[in-house]
């Protein structure tokens, strides 16, 4: 599920990420209201977990121009210490939950979890590209039915080209979305990482578009 971060500060923001794809979701990081809002009108969220204090446009403006536009996936707002009033405006523009600064990543993830429940839109779990299988709860990945033993980065790397299946993604987008905070993203550890994969899943699923990038390309089933 793909996960829309709106937050400026960035420790803030790749600590959000790194939870959040290490429960299995596929988060995306946006540092200025501007941007969150047009991200959030034009692509398909699963959620979104926004701050109110934003450069360029507030969280607040954001949700109330989602909310105006039917943009109604879940949102959770993340607000200051002590501001009931931020709390309140929240509620008003149309938020689904919040979360008061600062907050422990095991309650973020609660939430959320709850959020999606609630919404209906947690039931997939489990996700096809032809023979491959990836299911996000159990952590697990399949090729024809058998079991491929694959690392925590690597099963990182194969869900968000899932999730991103049909579209050619850069070497670049690869390594910020997949990589922690602490580790240097650069594209020759994305390589060698595919090539790992690769050798894993014993199939040819993920393609490799010269001077591009990568794709899984959609499948029927
Ligand atoms: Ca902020």
């Amino acid at each position: 599920m793909r996960i829309l971060i709106v937050e400026d500060e960035t420790k803030i923001a790749e600590s959000i990420r790194d939870v959040l794809s290490h429960s299995g979701f596929v988060p995306e990081i946006s540092t200025d209201g501007e941007d969150a809002w047009f991200r959030g009108s034009t692509e398909d969220y699963s959620a979104a977990i926004l701050d109110i204090g934003l450069p360029k446009l507030d969280g607040l403006s954001v949700l109330r121009n989602w909310r105006n536009e039917q943009v109604n996936m879940p949102v959770i707002l993340l607000t200051a210490k002590g501001s009931w009033s931020e709390r309140v405006d929240g509620i008003d523009a149309g938020a689904d939950d919040y979360l008061v600064k600062p907050f422990h990543m095991e309650e973020l993830i609660a939430r959320l979890r709850a959020l999606l429940r609630r919404n209906g839109t947690d039931k997939k779990t489990q996700f096809r590209a032809g023979p491959l299988l990836l299911d996000t709860r159990q952590m697990r990945v399949s090729v024809d039915g058998s079991p491929i033993n694959v690392t925590p980065l690597e099963f990182k790397l194969l869900n968000f080209l899932l999730h991103n299946r049909g579209r050619v993604i850069s070497q670049e987008e690869l390594a910020t979305n997949i990589y922690f905070q602490d580790q240097e993203p650069d594209s020759n550890a994305v390589e060698v990482l595919l090539g790992r994969l690769r050798r894993k899943l014993k199939t040819d699923i993920i393609q490799t578009r010269r001077g591009f990038g990568y794709i899984i390309e959609e499948h029927d089933k």
